[in-house]
């Protein structure tokens, strides 16, 4: 007899991401495909000494099952930081610690969607919120990104003609674009959303990710008081191994967001909470982040440089000043899947940017990564992409 799958499953597929480096295994092929911190920037042996404290003075607490809310002291170190950092009010009782920011998308799937429900999100949008609000089999509607943020005009179009739940963005170095909102965009936002019965949900992974330039408040309590909820993450500032993140919730939602947790995972690692905790409190990370942004800083610029020797005029890429990524387009008739094939061939890989349209289009746009390959690979591989897009050109 076979077995009988959930309807849900028909509509989510593998990731498409992991696919591809399934591909990129191969050593010799130069791959800004994967989404990957770069792990010698991983602070291996103060995370060791950490550890080690950890053990030593609270071994069997430790080890021991916690509140579904997370480690307290935790929550006190990222409320004041966002005090720090962006200036924004949080207090550690809205701070949900969850295992891993992902682990944020399917909460609020669990606690906000209906199968059917619209989700707003942007075009192109993170793979990761796709794949997890298909599972709620939620109906997606997109607006497009300029180079400063979403169309204000087609968002208040989108917001005025359909009932959505949720409008999910990342509003610094977004992935898969490498894109920022300007202040003018997170205010423009925050205006069109005031009032209507939708939850903005931000996420924010890459914002302290930033080379130059300067840095703006988030839309949720920067811009917008009420309905929001703000993602963070440990990953991309200290190691996404440990699968740390965070929701920044209050009220009636924090409340449905600790039972949806409770039935999904009791609780976040009890050790690596109280691992990162004791991290963040022997060291600096701010002095961690000067170091990720320094190196990334560096293999941008790399990257740009080498773009702009190697490419032909006729692609347009994005110059991020900051994250992990930035985004090509080519001209409208050529495929980057037809691309990719080719690239691979001259052993160099990229992400085609189809999967991040849930609407079909974005045929000819590809994602980079610049974070994760060192400087000369980084120049070759350029260089390689750059041969095949003017053989594909002369054709
Ligand atoms: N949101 C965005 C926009 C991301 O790029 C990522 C990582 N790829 C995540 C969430 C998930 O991060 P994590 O679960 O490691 O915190």
């Amino acid at each position: 007899m076979p077995v009988q799958f959930a309807d849900r499953m028909s509509t989510v597929h593998r990731s498409f991401i992991r696919e591809i480096l399934k591909v990129t295994q191969d050593q010799s092929i130069i791959s800004f495909a994967g989404g990957l911190p770069n792990p010698e920037l991983f602070p291996v042996a103060d995370l060791k000494a950490a550890a080690v404290d950890v053990m030593q003075e609270a071994g069997p607490q430790s080890m021991q099952y916690s509140t579904t809310e997370g480690f307290e002291p935790l929550r006190q170190y990222i409320a004041d930081r966002y005090k720090k950092v962006k200036g924004i009010d949080v207090s550690a009782d809205e701070i949900l610690i969850t295992s891993g920011s992902q682990q944020c998308l399917d909460l609020l799937g669990k606690v906000f969607l209906n199968s059917g429900d619209n989700v707003l999100i942007e075009r192109p949008g993170y793979l990761g919120a796709i794949q997890s609000f298909s599972m709620f089999q939620s109906n997606f509607l997109t607006v497009g990104l300029e180079e400063d943020g979403p169309d204000l005009t087609e968002l208040e179009k989108l917001l005025n003609e359909n009932e959505s739940k949720i409008f999910y963005a990342v509003t610094n170095f977004q992935n898969p674009s490498g894109l920022t909102y300007s202040p003018e965009k997170r205010q423009g936002v925050a205006d069109l959303l005031r009032g209507r019965d939708i939850l903005f949900v931000e996420d924010d992974p890459y914002g302290e990710l930033r080379f130059m330039g300067e840095s703006y408040q988030p839309v949720v309590r920067g811009y917008l008081k009420e309905n929001g909820i703000l993602l963070g993450s440990f990953s991309k500032v200290a190691a996404p191994g440990f699968r740390l993140g965070w929701m920044v919730c209050s009220g009636e939602m924090r409340d449905k967001m600790i039972i949806a947790k409770q039935a999904s995972d009791l609780h976040t690692s009890t050790f690596a909470q109280r691992v990162i905790h004791r991290y963040v409190t022997d060291n600096s990370l701010d002095e961690h982040i000067e170091k990720i942004r320094a190196r990334y800083g560096s293999q941008r610029d790399v990257m740009v440089k080498a773009i702009e020797a190697h490419f032909p005029e006729e692609v347009k890429v994005t110059r991020p000043e900051g994250g992990m990524f930035l985004w090509a387009t080519l001209p409208e008739s050529m495929s980057s899947m037809d691309l990719f094939d080719e690239a691979i061939k001259n052993k160099v890989a990229f992400v085609p940017g189809r999967p991040f349209y849930v609407d079909g289009s974005g045929e000819n746009t590809f994602r980079l990564n610049f974070s994760n390959a060192d400087e000369a690979s980084i120049e070759e591989g350029i260089k390689r992409l750059g041969d095949g897009i003017k053989d594909f050109l002369s054709r």
